[in-house]
Parts: C-alpha cells; structure tokens; sequence
C-alpha cells in the first residue's frame, strides 16, 4: 500500500514513512492510494475474529490491510501491546451499550484520559516507539493543548523510549480535573509547560518553532495532531467493532453518529464505509462551532475567524477550521489533488471559503457517501444530558449529548444507530452539574488527583525560553 497527498504531489509514501510526518511536502494530507475492499466473506471473518479473539486482532486485520512495511508478527504485538483491559478498562475494549429503541452508545471513552483520543493516541505510542527504534532515531513532540489532545499524547508517549513530549497549554486555563490529568505525570520524558497567556500564544509558539527549519531539523521536532494518517486508521477499527456489535448479518445497515470538530473521527467513519462496511448514514454533529454543518446543509465550507469561534461547553469541538476535512473534499472531487488545492490552498487563503453549492460533485455527499448534519447548543446539550439521565438513568458528557441530540434527530426507523461516545462526564464536571444538579461519578483511579503532585513549568510566552529548554533536555 502506498499514500499519496490530497494536493497531488507525486511521490508515492509507504506507511512507516508518513507515520512521522505532519503534512505531505506540497502541504496535502496523506490518503491511501485505494481503499482496500471488505466482502461478504471478509467481514463475517472479521466477526469471528472480534467475538472470538477479541479488538486487539481485530484492529491487527484493519492495519495490516494499510502497512505493509511492518513485519505481521511486530504489528499483531503491537496491537496486543496496546488494547488491553488494564489500559481500556473492559476486555470488549469499545462496548456498546443499548439506549433505546435503535440507539446505541458506543463506548470510546474508557482509556486512560477517559476521551475517545486514546483510541488512536495509545496506538501511536506503541508505533512510534517502535519505527524510532528500528532507525536509532529520536523525535521531540512539541504541542500546544486546551485539554484532550495534550492529556492523550503524555499519556499515550509517557515512558516510551527515543520520544519527548514538550506540552505548552494556557496557564491556569484548564479545569482542575484536567490540569491534574496532565501536571501529575512524573515520567522523566513528559514536560508540561504552562504558558502565561492563552491557547492561542502556545499555539503560536509551537509556529514559531516548527518554522525554524534548522531548528526543527536538529532537534527532531514533530507533532501527533489529528492529520496524522496512522491515528486516523487506528480509528477505522472501532467502526468495525461497533458495527459487528450492532448486527448479527453482514446484509444489516448500521448508521453512526460523531460529535464532531477537526472531522478526524467521522474521517476514519468514512473510510471504513469507503472499505464497503455497510453504513447507511455518516451523521455529522457540531456545537455552536458549525463550519461542518454548513457544508453539509448548504454547500459552502466557510472557515471562521478567531471572533467568530464560540468558547462552548463541549470545548473539544471548538474549532474554526476542520483540518482533516480536506481529505473527504479529495474524496467527493473524484481524487482530484489539483482541484482539491485551488479550493484549500487557494480559495481559503484569499477568501476564507469555498462553494460547492452549484457543483454536481455536492449531492454526492449525502447521496453517494451518506453524509448529513445538525448542530446542537448550550441549551440543547444540557436537555439531552437531563433527559438521557431521566429516562435511562445513563450520564453523557457534553460532547457524546450534541452527537445524541442530532442522532435522535436523524434516525430512521429500520438502521440502527451508534452514537460515539467520545468522553466521559466526569471530564466535563462543571456543566453536567449544571444539567443533573450532582456531580458525575469518576472513576476510582480518578479519586483524588488533585491532590497529586505536580511537576510543571511555568514560563511566559518566549520562543526562545521553550527552544532553550528542548536543546537543554537533549543535550545536543
Ligand atoms: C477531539 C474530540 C472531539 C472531536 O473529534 P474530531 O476528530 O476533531 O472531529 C469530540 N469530542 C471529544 C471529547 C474530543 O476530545
């Protein structure tokens, strides 16, 4: 197998290659050539193999379909490594858990950051330190985080040797329960840096960072953010679980439902129906953050500006951009990397938007890939978190309510569908409160952790503070 970047550039990549790389060179995502096709027969294997086996085999026949560049016996290893009961909580790893009549909740979020990023993220570590090993090389992963992402990657790169991680976040700026999640970490190769200023400046840190070339080169720099191509592939797989799960014949539809933001987890659903697993509906759900929707509903993919990009109570969909969006829109253009380049290199950099109102290529996107959309506010997530706890005695964080909220909807009355849970409440303490008037339960190894000790530094907004101490841990 090998990729090739949305944008058209020419060279051909195999996996191993683009698992430590960020964008493609001409600034594309990567994508696999083709989309390697499951069967009939295929997938009633792949159901003996989850129910019999378990997810960690399950995600090695997905993965092996995409890297050829890893030997069979390293990749099942690795995959065994990583999804286990003590690290995921339950031996079925994803479980999915009954709602009501054609609705399911399909649990992601039972990792050790309790948010679906885990999924991915722990798959990472393990892959990462393994390719590092192989070519004797090291890599510092320089971030900047509001809470999910930064929490996944410490503890998905904690103890995992040739690796660094370098988090700058917003000081004082996250909950408690996150701060303690992350600043609690005593692995000798986690360094959390509290930044005197907000997301933003971290981010423009991190910028200004990775455009010192030579820096970047010398210090090894690199990134896990949600373009990368092996999280999005290790997230195929619970689409695979969840709908083996939800039906007991191959000739059953089953529809899902993704809380949604940088489009990274409704990507990999995407790609597993694009393999022929038969999904009905791909349902896009969007906070007060609706970039998404709009494209669905309307045609016109509008990036926001830093104004215009609302601070929610479902903080992880906050975004103004969807970064993996791109590789659906190559997709639907029929792999067309020089048209996909005039409208995400060129139209979003003079206008800010593109229209593919008039465009015949747009009805394929409900049509022919299954896509709809709704967005879900303040109001309605704390209805939905109140009314799921009243009739079923089940508590949702925020996001894993706007996915439900549009799921109920978007069902129709013969498909199934999944609703991917992608955090657990006690993660969004403060607005669950709101809903229920009580605190959310946390689970028992969460007990206590704010009490922990620390180990944080706390800097301001200097370029050259964060570079200093890179060089200084490396020691080169
Ligand atoms: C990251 C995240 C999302 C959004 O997922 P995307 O892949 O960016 O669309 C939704 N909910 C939670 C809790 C998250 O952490």
């Amino acid at each position: 197998m090998r990729y090739l970047s949305t944008r058209g550039h020419a060279d051909r990549k195999r996996f191993c290659e683009i698992l430590l790389e960020g964008l493609a060179p001409d600034g594309g995502l990567y994508l696999p050539e083709s989309y390697p096709q499951i069967d009939d027969a295929t997938l009633t294997r792949l159901r003996k193999v989850y129910h019999e086996q378990g997810y960690a085999d399950l995600a090695f026949e997905i993965l092996s379909l995409y890297i050829d560049d890893i030997p069979a016996a390293d990749l099942r290893a690795l995959c065994a490594k990583t999804y286990t009961a003590e690290v995921f909580g339950t031996g079925e790893i994803v479980p999915l858990r009954h709602l009501e009549d054609g609705v399911w909740i399909e649990a992601l979020s039972n990792g050790p950051t309790l948010a679906f990023k885990d999924m991915a993220m722990q798959l990472l570590g393990n892959l990462f330190e393994y390719e590092l090993g192989r070519r004797g090389e090291e890599l510092n992963i320089l971030g900047a985080t509001s809470g999910d992402t930064g929490s996944a990657a410490e503890y998905a790169m904690r103890g995992k040797k040739g690796v660094r991680v370098f988090m700058t976040s917003p000081h004082g700026r996250m909950s408690p329960f996150q701060q303690a999640q992350m600043f609690s970490l005593m692995d000798a190769n986690i360094y959390n840096i509290a930044v005197k200023g907000v997301f933003d400046d971290c981010q423009d840190m991190v910028k200004a960072v990775s455009n010192d070339l030579d820096f970047k080169r010398k210090y090894k720099i690199g990134t896990v953010n949600s373009i990368n191509w092996a999280r999005l592939l290790a997230q195929v797989v619970y689409y695979f679980a969840g709908y083996i799960q939800a039906t007991t014949k191959n000739a059953e539809q089953v529809s899902f439902a993704v809380p949604s933001g940088n489009f990274g987890n409704v990507c990999a659903g995407h790609v597993a129906r694009m393999m022929g697993l038969p999904i009905a509906k791909l349902v896009v759900a969007t906070n007060e953050n609706d970039v998404l929707d709009e494209f669905f509903r309307t045609g016109v993919y509008r990036v926001r500006g830093t104004a215009d990009t609302h601070e929610t109570s479902s903080p992880s969909m906050d975004i103004s951009k969807a970064s993996n969006f791109e590789r659906f829109v190559f997709d639907l253009l029929g792999r067309d990397g020089a048209r996909t380049k005039a409208l995400f290199a060129d139209a979003l950099n003079q206008g800010g938007q593109f229209d593919l109102s008039k465009d015949p290529a747009f009805a394929d996107a409900a049509t022919r890939y299954g896509f709809i959309s709704g967005k879900s506010t303040h109001a309605n997530r704390l209805d939905t978190i109140r009314d799921t706890w009243a009739r079923h005695g089940m508590m949702i964080d925020t996001h894993t309510a706007d996915g439900l909220k549009v799921a109920l909807e978007q069902r129709s009355a013969d498909v199934p569908m999944v609703v991917l849970e992608t955090a657990l409440p006690i993660k969004f303490a403060q607005t669950v409160q709101e809903a229920l008037g009580r605190e959310p339960d946390r689970p028992a190894k969460f007990e206590g952790i704010e009490a922990l000790p620390k180990r944080v530094l706390v800097m301001d907004a200097d370029v050259a503070a964060v570079k200093a101490l890179i060089a200084r841990e490396c020691g080169y």
